[in-house]
């Protein structure tokens, strides 16, 4: 199969940068299994032929959100290796985050929770923005986590929520769409 062919109509696509030239780092955490790199390469454009490494595990892309660009730094290296390093450096590094599990797999939602924890406790005063991600909505019969359960841990965790489907690309624009009206939301409550 060809990785870099795709029938998407929903890609993100664009070029340029951020008006003010900044860079956001967005850095996706979630067990393995959960398509955390296959929203990557959603976002990244790999289907438009702009980056067919398999193994580059950065994508660096501008979109326009609400008629501005922005130019994010989207990290897909959670699982890249084991080093308690790298974990810490994920956790340090993100100016805002995708915390990613399967609706399929029940332990993942779990996973997803101690992420959010251990976020919570390596960045205690700042309010990083976060998205929680339940991904492979369109496995409709082997789901085991409810959107309801998703919604409700999101509330209980302070961050937002939405169900994606990587391979059917649904959501997925919105996906990074939210990320970028978080940060910007942040960013003008911290210059008040
Ligand atoms: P990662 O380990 O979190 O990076 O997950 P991957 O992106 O490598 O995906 C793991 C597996 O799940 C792959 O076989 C993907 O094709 C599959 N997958 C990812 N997202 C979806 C989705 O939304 N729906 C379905 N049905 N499968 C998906
Ligand atoms: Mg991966």
């Amino acid at each position: 199969r060809d990785s870099c062919v795709s029938d998407s109509s929903d890609s993100v696509i664009s070029s340029g940068s951020d008006s003010e030239g900044q860079v956001y780092k967005v850095v996706l955490l979630g067990e393995q299994g959960v398509g955390k790199s296959s929203l990557a390469r959603i976002f990244g454009g790999v289907e438009d032929g702009h980056d067919c490494d398999e193994t580059g595990n950065t994508y660096d892309r501008s979109i326009e959100v609400d008629e501005e660009e922005a130019s994010i730094l989207l990290y897909d290296i959670w699982e890249q290796d084991n080093s308690q390093w790298l974990k810490e450096q994920c956790m340090r590094i993100g100016d805002a985050y995708i915390i990613v599990y399967s609706v399929t797999d029940k332990s993942s939602f779990e996973k997803a929770s101690e992420l959010r924890i251990q976020l919570r406790r390596a960045r205690q005063s700042e309010n990083i923005p976060i998205i929680l991600v339940g991904n492979k909505s369109d496995l409709v019969r082997s789901r085991e986590v409810s959107v309801d359960e998703g919604s409700t841990c999101a509330v209980v965790f302070d961050c937002k929520f939405i169900e994606t489907s990587a391979n059917l690309h649904h959501n997925v624009r919105d996906l990074f769409d939210g990320i970028v009206r978080q940060i910007r939301l942040r960013k003008d409550s911290k210059e008040e």
